[in-house]
């Protein structure tokens, strides 16, 4: 997490007066965004400045859900959509997948034939063999990472660790 006072101008640490606020609390805030894709399509930003999902500390992510999925029923409930996204992007190369650099989750109701393209643009179905090889790396990869956490909780008793 970087200091409180790293990001003091963002907009996203910083709301300007009239924000269209939805929710408010010590941990987070939601709004209408600013350039909608649909009518009541709500941003769900926590205050503190982090740009990505995994940097946010473990109570921060729960509430986030907490949030989002309380926000996501109203949204629900207002505007009788077709479906609903729920999206967040971590840009860890610059490449412009997040262009406010906070992390944010959008609440985006969807209708029928309406004109947003998320585009997934999948390749053809790959075989097994390869898909139980992937879950293996990325199992591999949660193994290490919980490993040296232990292994720097050992190192300094008390302080915080990740959860599983
Ligand atoms: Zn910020």
């Amino acid at each position: 997490m970087q200091p409180a006072d790293a990001h003091k101008d963002h907009p996203f640490c910083h709301w300007a007066p009239h924000t269209p606020f939805v929710h408010q609390d010590q941990l987070a805030v939601a709004l209408i965004d600013r350039r909608p894709i649909h009518r009541y399509h709500v941003l769900v930003v926590p205050r503190e400045h982090d740009q990505n999902f995994v940097d946010l500390p473990d109570e921060l992510v729960a509430h986030l859900s907490w949030l989002t999925k309380r926000l996501s029923q109203a949204v629900r409930e207002v505007c009788s959509p077709d479906a609903i996204s729920h999206l967040s992007d971590d840009d860890l190369t610059g490449l412009g997948f997040n262009l406010v650099g906070h992390y944010e989750i959008h609440i985006i109701p969807r209708f029928r034939g309406d004109r947003v393209c998320i585009d997934w643009g999948r390749e053809a179905e790959p075989s097994p063999g390869l898909r139980l090889g992937w879950a293996a790396e990325v199992r591999a990869a949660c193994a290490a990472r919980q490993e040296r956490m232990d292994a720097g909780a050992r190192r300094a008793p008390g302080a915080p660790r990740d959860r599983r």
